[in-house]
Parts: C-alpha cells; structure tokens; sequence
C-alpha cells in the first residue's frame, strides 16, 4: 500500500505550481523537540501492544457499548473502563500514577486543562503550520441516570458553548488563521434512546413528512412546541429540549442573554454570553457514530443545514460525517450533495473511514442482519467516496467543503493529487483531519507543503477525558497498531539527533 503511495507520488511532476508530492519520510520531524519525539515513540509503542488496548484498556471489546445491544450491569462501557487508571493508582498512588498518565498518553493526546493550556498547545500547532479542531470529550453511559438525564445534556450544552467561545479565541492567537472548525458529537446533546427511535421511523417510508429537516429546522427557529405522533410525550418533550439545545450552539436569539459559568484557568465565573457559533464564525463538524443512531443524526444536520447552510449565510456552517467503510456511504453521499445542490444549500462534510467497525459487525451478528460494513479495507477504499466529493467541490467551488480525515499516506496521497488534477487549491475548501498526537508526520508534510491541516484536539481533566481516550484508543486500534511505521521513523529521527550529538561531543 506504501508502495504504491510512493510510486505514486514520485511519479507527479514537483514543477513549480503543479502538484507537489509529499514526502511522509519524517523529514518534518525535524520541527519538533526531542522531549516531544520522546514522549511520541513511548506511548506509541505501549499503545500498540495489543494486551493493553485490549485488556489493559478495556471498555468492553463486545459490542455491550453500542446502543443497539441490551447491557448487563456487567457490560457497563464504564464500569470496566478506568482499569489503566485503576491498575495504576492500585500501583503508584493516586497522585503519581495522575502524574504518570499527564505526562504520557493524556499528554500526546490531550490538550490540557485550561484554556491557557490549551492556547499553549495550538500556537505550538500553528507554529508547525497546522490548525485546531477543538472537541468536547463526552460519552454518554446508558445505564448511568447522572449521565443521561437532562441535566448531563444541559451541562454538555455549556461545555459546547464554551468550546466555540475557545474555539474563537485561538483565532486570536498569532499564527495561520482560516476557517474556524469545532466538533460536535450530537448524543452529548439528545440521547441514543431518543435517536433510535428518531431513526426506526425516519426509515419507515411515510414517516418522512412529520418529521422532515424543514419542520425540525421551523420548530427550531420559533421555540415553538413539537408534537410528532410517532414519539411518545417523553420522547417528544425530550425531543424538543434537544433541538433548543441544538439551536443555542448555533444560534442564540440576540434578545436572550444566556448566562454561563466562564471557563477560565484556575476560575469559573458566571459570565453574560450572547454569542453563538454561526456569530463567531465557527464551523460545527457533526460526528457520525453507529448505523443505530446516524439517520436521526443526520434528520437533525439536515434541520441544522436547512436553516444555516442556506448561502446568504456564507456556509456551510454545520457539516455532517460520512462514514466510508458503510456499504450505503456513496449512495447516500451522493443524495445528499444532489438534494443540497437542488436546494441551494452549501454543502460541508467530512469523510472519515469509521470508528465503529467491530461493534457494527458484532451487532450484525448477533442480530442476524446484514453486516452494513465494506468487507475489507480494498472495499473501503474503492468506495469512491473521497472522489465524488472531489469532483463535487471542484464543480460546485466554496460552497461545498470536505474535510479528509484520514491518518491513511495513501488515501491523504490520492486526495492531494487528484485536488491537483482537479484545480482545487491547496488551502480552499477541501482541508484534512488527524487526531492529536497522531501521525504527526503526516499532518506536518500536509502543513509545510500549505495544505489546511486540522488537529482533533480534545481537552478537560484527566478524569474527564480518560473515558474519552479509552474509546478513542479502542475504536483505533488498527490503527494504533499500525502505527509502526510512525514508530520507525519516529526511532530515526531520535537516532539521527543522538548520533549528531555523539559527534559533535569534543574529544
Ligand atoms: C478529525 C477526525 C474526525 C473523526 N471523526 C469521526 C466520526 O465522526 N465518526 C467516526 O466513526 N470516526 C471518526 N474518525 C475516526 C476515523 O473514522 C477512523 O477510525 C480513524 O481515523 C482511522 O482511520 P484512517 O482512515 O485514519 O486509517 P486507515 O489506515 O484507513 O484505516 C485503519 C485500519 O482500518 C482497516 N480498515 C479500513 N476499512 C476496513 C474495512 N472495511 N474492513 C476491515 N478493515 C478495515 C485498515 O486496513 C487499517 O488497518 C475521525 C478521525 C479524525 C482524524
């Protein structure tokens, strides 16, 4: 697979203004501190044991997890999830094995804190040429009532709101400035009960008409009660505190003064906050997540898009992820982008692989339907996903955006040379994703080379994040695994400094 990248890319004329093929050797590794490297190759390395990920981490390998199978109290996602953390502090104390996990995994991983921490951690991105995608660690726990009632939601709300107020901040910050991006995970604001159910009727032919983006998106705008007569009154009322919450990260109505906790370091003070994502020009990128929940996910996009997405607005404002290794992505991409089209809308996605695929299979399984996933990692790729996006932003130009998020040489390869062929410019409308601490070389060619390049940076405390990390860690762990490649060079540039410093040691 490499291989072929790189005959691939050798193969492209570097002529001034062509296309310019990248290198994924390492070479920018050269901008980052030995400490960092370091700290890089450790954590790598005990990440892609796979008796850690595995057991070490343990969420529950099963699908126990995944809204779509019943959980036993003993397939809690969270009663097994801190075990790292348990086994640690069993072993070091609390507060060093706190010490130990900041200063490796939560520390390649995470941002920090407060915001000042975090502000630190993106201007040392910017320096490197690559930009913030600020993401709120929430999971959701279907058998905890503290986290699912509508307190929890309110909660994520703020935290919401905040991460666009942040977001805004960084922009601030001396650096490469651009797009303003933050993502948006939508079970942190309505529940998965609420979303499967949204979802069996959203795919029952008639349903459509009650519950169509349109009249979501009016209910939205007016505050106005929703009686859809498919829910029941539970259902419904939580159904219409979801959308109001939706609508605040959106759009606060100028005339309401919502009163927030400030997230400042070392203080929270309760402070007016009449902004708004679509005021201060920050992006919402919704995430996908299982087949169970993404249609009524997507039901609540559509209403966002309907509304916000509309082009006297300058969208796309709120963007919806699509998932390519499901076996419908390309069908429904291309609905998707022709129904925005149709309507006038712009059109914002990001193209990820999927997160979910073991669970998706093992919920197929048990249930005795149809596995939705591509087979293989070749089917996947295949899927032609990335190029009918492709030739729909060059057709359809700024109104349409892509994000390639992708930790793939390969697939981030094909996407440069085709935006190349294309006509696409290199810092328009299409940017890639990567996640924080991960395939660094890959994210700092894209940034040297001036591609938009976006981190997903999330951040909080330890305790709040490291259910965050252990899921992240689990549903990536092909990928953690398959980050030798990154180790190896990684290795090479740490040899490299230490031989060069061997050297040039005085006799
Ligand atoms: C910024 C960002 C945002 C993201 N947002 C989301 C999101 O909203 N929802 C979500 O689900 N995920 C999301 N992800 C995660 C993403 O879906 C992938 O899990 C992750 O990025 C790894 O895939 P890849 O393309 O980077 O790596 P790849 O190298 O393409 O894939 C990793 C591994 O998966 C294997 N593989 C791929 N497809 C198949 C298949 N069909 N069968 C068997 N093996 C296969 C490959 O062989 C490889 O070993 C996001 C990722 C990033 C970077």
């Amino acid at each position: 697979m490499l291989r072929t990248c790189r005959v691939l890319c050798s193969q492209a004329s570097p002529s001034a203004g062509g296309w310019r093929p990248l290198n994924f050797d390492g070479g920018a590794f050269h901008l980052k501190g030995t400490g960092e490297l370091t700290r890089a190759l450790l954590v790598l390395r005990l990440c892609a044991w796979p008796p850690l990920v595995t057991h070490g981490l343990a969420v529950s390998s099963d699908p126990g997890d995944c809204p779509e199978v019943p959980q036993g109290p003993a397939l809690s996602p969270h009663s097994l999830s801190p075990q790292l953390q348990a086994w640690s502090q069993r072993l070091l104390g609390s507060r060093l094995s706190g010490a130990l996990l900041r200063a490796s995994i939560y520390g390649q991983f995470v941002a920090g804190e407060t915001a000042e921490e975090v502000r630190g951690c993106v201007q040392q991105l910017q320096t490197l040429g690559l930009r913030p995608l600020l993401a709120v660690p929430t999971e959701e726990e279907p058998d905890s009532a503290v986290k699912t009632g509508e307190a929890w939601y309110e909660g994520n709300l703020h935290a919401m709101l905040r991460c666009v107020d942040l977001s805004r901040g960084l922009l601030e910050t001396p650096g490469p400035t651009g797009n303003i991006l933050m993502q948006l995970k939508m079970t942190a604001l309505t529940s998965t009960w609420l979303c499967k159910a949204l979802t069996s009727w959203v795919r029952r032919p008639g349903a459509s008409l009650e519950l169509s983006p349109e009249r979501l998106a009016e209910a939205m705008d007016s505050g106005q009660d929703l009686q859809i007569s498919c829910l029941t009154a539970e259902q419904n009322q939580h159904l219409q505190a979801s959308l109001s919450r939706l609508h605040r990260v959106v759009q606060v109505r100028p005339s309401a003064v919502v009163w927030l906790r400030c997230w400042a370091p070392g203080a929270l003070t309760t402070v007016p906050h009449p902004q708004h994502a679509r005021a201060q020009h920050v992006r919402l990128l919704v995430d996908a997540e299982y087949t169970s929940l993404n249609p009524a996910l997507s039901l609540l996009v559509a209403a966002l898009a309907a509304r916000w997405n509309r082009p006297r607005e300058g969208g796309p404002w709120v963007w919806n992820t699509y998932q390519a290794y499901l076996k419908d992505t390309h069908e429904r991409l291309q609905q998707d982008a022709e129904a925005a089209d149709g309507a006038g809308l712009a059109f914002g996605v990001k193209l990820v692989r999927g997160a979910y695929l073991d669970k998706e299979r093992e919920v197929a399984r048990l249930q005795g339907t149809e596995d939705p996933t591509q087979p293989d990692c070749e089917a996947t790729s295949q899927s032609r996903c990335l190029e009918l996006m492709l030739t729909h932003v060059s057709r359809r130009g700024p109104v349409c955006h892509l994000m390639v998020a992708s930790h793939n040489e390969e697939s981030v390869c094909q996407a440069t040379k085709r935006m190349w062929e294309l006509g696409i410019p290199l810092d328009g409308p299409v940017c890639f994703g990567q996640l924080l601490g991960m395939c660094d070389h890959v994210s700092l060619a894209l940034g040297q080379a001036g591609y938009a390049v976006y981190k997903s940076i999330p951040y909080g405390s330890l305790e709040e994040v490291i259910p965050y990390l252990i899921r992240r860690a689990q549903e990536n762990r092909s990928v953690l695994q398959g980050a030798r490649r990154e180790q190896e060079l990684l290795s090479q540039e740490l040899w490299r400094r230490l031989l060069r410093r061997g050297l040039s040691v005085p006799c």
